[in-house]
């Protein structure tokens, strides 16, 4: 069971966490996010750190400390534990304040972004131990681990989450840190934000669960983003790889390649509503249900780069030559689109953008547009579904569409829009898909 930053963001939202967890008999792995809004201020701290204010990282260091010693009042009732977790977290600003004296760099900043995870795990652990609740705090540190690709390692954590239950048999409950690992190295790392999702599927998966869940503040995955478009509806059920498309594609519920390790171990996923436990959320499974468009979402930073050149006609080798380029800078593309004479691709990383482009000068004329948004159609879209991208296609009649790509997976339709058409072109999939 993964709880994220607004499940466990207050005292009272922490102890209804407790009560899900121990509803159940059987022995219960938990990963807990950092408060909600903590890892933002660990952020803005190391902001300052690397700019050498340490004003500026001091005063928010202080401001949250101040915040967390207010919680301990409302959530626990004994001075024993209150004390104990006290001091804790004493300790832990201390620490933080210890990095405003030395030379920071990223390393640094690692290890500052994973102190929020530490700090709620211990906080709820010992909420449960003064419960009397069998109860034990595993140190994510010990067993979630990434390779020398920055990708999760999942031999090393299937091996090592397995000892660390043989090792610590008879507990009811088990918490871990979400987001927060070692990298290849041995280095203090994290799975990127929005991480802990990552780790739950990855833990459920390594330990062959019986099911993974994903407990958040909404109740499932809406059929659109309920932050744009107006009245979402929770879809009951997805196929592991619709989820994964959505998720990579910008449903924001779900880290974006959190659906991976629970989709090759043929673990469910679970999302469920912590503030609507009764609500049936949305179960993530192996079974594809035939000629439904389930839902839609958006992915914004997205550039596109055309390159036009009269040599690509009857030229073979002139995609590998482009895609070696994007290989060169280590930056992925998500959409392609080809004709005789050019192809577009998008890149949500811009970080070598202008080295890219100086190389494909090399191959033709080169033209890039910023600030669009991809806009994925998810569903059943195999050939006997005939109409589906007609009708994702209908509803987008009134808005500039930049590329369309239709048949890369059995699963998406997906659209490249300007940023300031995002919200209409949502919208529009919504009330021509789901009315
Ligand atoms: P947590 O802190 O629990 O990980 P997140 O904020 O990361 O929660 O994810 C939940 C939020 O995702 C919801 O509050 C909602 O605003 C947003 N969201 C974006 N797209 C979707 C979607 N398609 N379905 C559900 N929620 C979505
Ligand atoms: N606390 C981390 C973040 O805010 C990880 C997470 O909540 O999933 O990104
Ligand atoms: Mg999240």
């Amino acid at each position: 069971m993964k709880f994220g930053g607004t499940s466990v963001g207050t005292p009272q939202r922490m102890k209804e966490v407790c009560e899900l967890i121990t509803r159940s008999s059987e022995p219960t792995f938990v990963v807990l996010s950092a408060m909600s809004g903590t890892t933002n201020s660990l952020v803005e701290i190391s902001d300052y750190l690397y700019k050498k204010n340490t004003e500026g990282a001091s005063n928010i260091i202080n401001k949250l400390e101040q915040k967390y010693m207010k919680h301990l009042d409302e959530l626990y009732t004994t001075s024993e534990w209150k004390e104990k977790t006290e001091k804790f977290i004493r300790d832990e600003f201390n620490y933080l304040r210890s990095f405003t004296k030395i030379l920071f760099t990223s390393f640094e900043e690692k290890v500052i972004l994973a102190q929020g995870e530490i700090i709620s795990t211990n906080m709820v652990t010992n909420y449960l131990l003064e419960c009397g609740v069998k109860t034990i705090l595993l140190s994510a540190l010990d067993f979630v681990r990434t390779d020398k690709n920055a990708e999760p390692d999942f031999n090393y954590i299937r091996e090592h989450a397995t000892k660390q239950l043989n090792d610590n048999p008879d507990y009811q409950i088990y918490i871990t840190q979400g987001f927060i690992c070692r990298n290849a190295y041995g280095e203090i790392d994290n799975l990127l934000r929005g991480g802990s999702d990552y780790t739950a599927c990855l833990i459920g998966a390594a330990l062959q669960s019986e099911e993974i869940q994903i407990w958040t503040d909404i109740d499932g995955m809406h059929n659109n983003d309920p932050r744009v478009v107006e009245n979402t509806m929770p879809v009951p059920q997805l196929y592991f790889e619709e989820a994964a498309e959505l998720a990579y594609f910008g449903a924001k519920i779900l880290h974006p390649t959190c659906i991976q390790p629970a989709k090759f171990a043929g673990v469910p996923v679970r999302l469920l509503n912590t503030m609507d436990p009764s609500a049936p959320g949305t179960i993530i499974n192996n079974e594809m249900q035939h000629g439904t468009i389930k839902a839609v979402a958006a992915k914004d930073g997205i550039t596109c780069i055309q390159i036009q050149s009269s040599r690509m006609l009857l030229a073979h080798g002139f995609l590998r030559k482009v895609f070696e380029i994007f290989e060169t800078y280590k930056t992925s593309i998500d959409m392609v689109c080809t004709s005789e004479v050019g192809v577009s691709v998008t890149i949500d990383n811009r970080s070598h953008l202008a080295d890219i482009i100086n190389e494909l000068k090399q191959y033709g004329t080169v033209s890039v547009e910023d600030n669009m948004v991809i806009i994925c159609v998810v569903g059943d879209l195999d050939t006997e579904n005939v109409g589906f991208e007609t009708r994702a296609c209908n509803a987008l009649k009134e808005i500039p569409v930049r590329m369309i790509s239709y048949g890369g997976s059995n699963h998406n339709i997906s659209f490249v829009v300007r940023n300031e058409d995002k919200t209409r072109t949502l919208q529009a999939l919504s009330n021509t898909l789901f009315i």
